[in-house]
């Protein structure tokens, strides 16, 4: 029987992790990819004391600094999660079960998809939701990067720095990404920007060869982003690109589906639903990072943002074990 069990080793969990060592809560880790999506960011150069690193770095030195405390990260895809009685709950991956008292969900979020014709048919054969992963498969090609967010203009220059040319689709008439961003973006003589317009179909034979873009004619028709298919009525051309690569950098959706079991409340967007301490609706979980979102709250996520609330997730644990549940007649060491 565990007192914590953190299920996600992204910098969320990973800071939950460390803290909850300092706190001297016995814990384990259950996450696939150790750094989890920390390790797709090119470069991070919004972490407090650190002027410029890449993503797989900064998440190097931070499971470096959890496995210096003796935590067990198992590398175990968590199937199922069960409330078993007040205060204890169990964990089941392929490799077994797990007794703990408390939980830590920072499980983030997996890509949103386009939706569009071709993009499931060229997954791996030219379509991909990584830039910073697939970059280097590109090289002196030309590649369509979709999206407006940080990701896709990170993403942008990241690719221009191997093909030879990009053009960068955004569905609005301005970005939402970072000014510094999209300053560096302004630098870059190979990357195209194709504002308010959408890609409808990604097509090709046996892997991508275009893709067929239409423009929208009004700004408002895309500012709303509670439509599903902004501008669908306002569409005023339609245009073909012959391009090898399409990376699809539009945002992620919360990997909710582990909450769902436990009866946590989600909101409308399926972000778990967290208090100003992290923790749930249900007594004895917290979550943390991408996944938790607090009611009424802007999302805004970042690095430092998962790594706050991993630590406030650990310290309310922490103030939470104190209660000192009775302990159950199942569950592994
Ligand atoms: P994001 O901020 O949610 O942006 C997603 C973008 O994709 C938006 O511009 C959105 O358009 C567009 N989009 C969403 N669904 C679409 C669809 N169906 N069709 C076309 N376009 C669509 O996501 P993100 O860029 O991945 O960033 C997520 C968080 O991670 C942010 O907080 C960001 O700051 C952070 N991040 C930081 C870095 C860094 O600094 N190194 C790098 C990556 C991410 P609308 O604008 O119309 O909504």
């Amino acid at each position: 029987m565990h007192d914590l069990i953190i299920i996600g080793s992204g910098i969320a969990g990973m800071t939950a992790s460390i803290y909850a060592s300092r706190y001297g809560i016995k814990h384990l880790i259950f996450g696939e990819i150790p750094g989890g999506q920390g390790n797709l960011a090119h470069m991070v150069e919004n972490y407090p004391g650190v002027l410029s690193i890449k993503g797989p770095q900064l998440m190097g030195k931070i499971i470096e600094q959890v496995k210096s405390y003796n935590v067990d990260i198992r590398q175990e895809k968590v199937g199922g999660l069960k409330k078993v009685s007040a205060g204890y709950f169990k964990v089941e991956t392929g490799k077994g079960e797990y007794g703990a008292k408390s939980l830590i969900l920072a499980m983030g979020a997996s890509y949103r998809h386009l939706n569009i014709l071709g993009e499931d048919n060229f997954l791996g054969r030219g379509v991909s939701y990584c830039a910073i992963c697939d970059a280097p498969f590109f090289k002196d090609k030309i590649v369509a990067v979709a999206g407006g967010g940080d990701s896709a203009v990170s993403g942008a220059i990241h690719v221009s720095n191997f093909a030879k040319k990009v053009y960068l689709i955004h569905r609005r008439n301005e970005f939402r990404a970072e000014k510094a961003w999209v300053e560096k973006l302004r630098k870059k003589k190979n990357i195209e920007v194709i504002l308010s317009s959408v890609i409808k179909e990604v097509y090709g034979k046996e892997k991508v060869e275009g893709i067929i873009i239409k423009s929208l004619k009004s700004r408002r028709a895309v500012e709303d982003p509670r439509q599903k298919s902004p501008g669908h009525e306002n569409i005023k051309t339609r245009k073909q690109f012959k391009i090898d690569g399409l990376f699809i950098e539009i945002g992620q959706a919360p990997s909710s589906v582990l909450a769902k079991q436990l009866r946590v409340k989600l909101d409308k967007g399926d972000y778990v639903l967290v208090d100003s301490d992290m923790a749930t609706n249900v007594s004895g979980v917290f979550a943390a990072g991408d996944l938790a979102a607090q009611k009424g709250g802007i999302l805004f996520r970042q690095f430092v943002t998962a790594a706050a609330d991993g630590a406030r997730a650990a310290s309310s644990v922490y103030h939470y074990l104190v209660q000192k549940p009775a302990a159950p007649s199942w569950g592994k060491q």
